[in-house]
């Protein structure tokens, strides 16, 4: 069954189309720079030639356009109709509290994820531009929403709740909701099958790290905690995101620096975090290389960035008193073995052991496991496949209208 994925930023569009009932991918690509000058297509066929192309596309109608167009007329032949395509999954990054599971799209849920525009105003208005733009393109089909929330609704209220005014949260709903959900259900999903450990008696604590980077304890199949909060802002240091800060900060900046507050939004989601600590680049890669040269403020944003990882694999520790394993994935967690080594290193306490050799040959791209023979707690680096788990969401919700793989 031929899924498409999208995933709507707010001047782009990615896309996946998936065979789900293969687990295949058979196409993905991106439009880039939507409503500028020139916008940048790419699409990537699993067969054929790859496209790299710039074209005028003014708005994510066109860019969908543009999609359906490629995967329809291309010498590489994807589809031979629109009619092909059986169900169409939407990332979207907000459901609040209102979404627990994927669901399929309808007028109800298209206003719900407009009434939590302001939980996430930079990601949800453009998620459901998406959903409009491919629903009047392909109107025959299923559309299914796929929430970045949605796994951690599972999580209890001493988890999810702040230490403020009780009626702020009854009022604006502000609490702990956690994001990546997808990603931290899909590699704890990889695990529990890999090693046969049955779900119910499992606690994982998973780390997604890329250039938003999160953690998750995970106990029974279900989300416990996350270090994500009322926005993806929190938690652990990340590229341009500060993580964790004491409040009284941001009024100790703007009355320091005379900042407008309103350009704190800017200074903790893009000018912070690694970027901000070294002064030199957001970019995992980048750092690891300048501090190998010497440079001392990429190694320090590099030592603040595994010891918060710790900080929190500890914490997890106690929130599910014991682990069974720790579950490395995403850019940073897939592909560097210093980060993983650095993250976790003294843990023996924890019954948390790596072996080195493990580590350091890990192929990219496959699931290995990093930890020693002798260490109480499995680490894994399990590839983490968001796509795959929203076009099998999509699938199941489009032939049986009442199934969910979430529940
Ligand atoms: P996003 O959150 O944008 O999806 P990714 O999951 O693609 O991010 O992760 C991007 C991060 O992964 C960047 O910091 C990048 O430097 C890092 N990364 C990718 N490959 C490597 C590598 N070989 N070594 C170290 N870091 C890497």
């Amino acid at each position: 069954m031929l899924v498409l994925v999208i995933n709507c930023g707010s001047s782009s569009v990615k896309y996946d189309l998936i065979e789900a009932s293969e687990e295949k991918e058979i196409c993905h690509g991106i439009v880039e720079r939507i409503g500028a000058v020139t916008s940048i297509v790419k699409h990537e066929p699993l067969h054929g030639e790859k496209i790299k192309d710039t074209k005028v596309i003014s708005n994510h109608g066109e860019a969908l356009q543009e999609i359906l167009d490629y995967l329809l007329t291309s010498d590489a032949k994807i589809i031979s109709s629109p009619s092909d395509i059986k169900a169409v999954g939407h990332r979207v990054v907000h459901g609040g509290e209102m979404f627990k599971d994927s669901v399929l799209i309808d007028d109800e849920v298209k206003d719900a994820i407009k009434q939590a525009f302001d939980l996430a105003p930079l990601h949800n208005p453009p998620n459901l531009k998406g959903i409009q733009a491919a629903q009047e393109r392909l109107p025959d089909v299923p559309h299914v929403a796929v929430f970045d929330t949605a796994f951690h609704q599972s999580i209890p209220s001493k988890a999810y709740l702040y230490g403020i005014p009780n009626r702020l949260y009854r009022r604006h709903k502000i609490r702990r909701y956690g994001f990546h959900g997808t990603s931290h259900y899909y590699v704890s999903r990889q695990y529990y099958k890999m090693t046969d450990k049955p779900k119910s008696k499992t606690k994982v604590i998973t780390c997604h790290l890329g250039n938003g980077a999160s953690i998750a304890a995970i106990e029974g199949g279900e989300s416990r905690d996350s270090s994500m909060g009322f926005t993806p802002l929190s938690g652990l240091v990340m590229g341009t995101r500060s993580g964790d800060l004491d409040p009284s900060v941001l009024f100790y900046i703007v009355e320091k620096e005379e900042l407008p507050l309103n350009s704190l939004h800017a200074m903790l989601n893009r000018h912070s975090g690694l970027l901000g600590l070294s002064g030199y680049a957001s970019d995992m890669r980048d750092l690891i290389s300048e501090a190998q040269n010497g440079d001392r403020r990429c190694q320090q944003a590099i030592d603040v960035f595994c010891y918060n990882i710790k900080r929190y694999i500890g914490s997890y520790f106690a929130t599910l008193n014991g682990c069974d394993a720790i579950v490395f994935t995403a850019g940073i967690g897939e592909n560097a073995p210093l980060i993983r080594e650095k993250s976790l290193e003294n843990l023996d306490a924890l019954g948390v052991e790596i072996d080195p050799k493990r580590n350091r040959e890990a192929e990219p791209g496959k699931t290995v496991k990093i930890s020693s023979d002798s260490s109480k707690t499995d680490v894994y680096v399990i590839p983490t496949n968001e796509e795959l788990v929203i076009a099998i969401d999509a699938a199941k919700l489009a032939t049986a209208h009442d199934q969910s793989p979430w529940v």
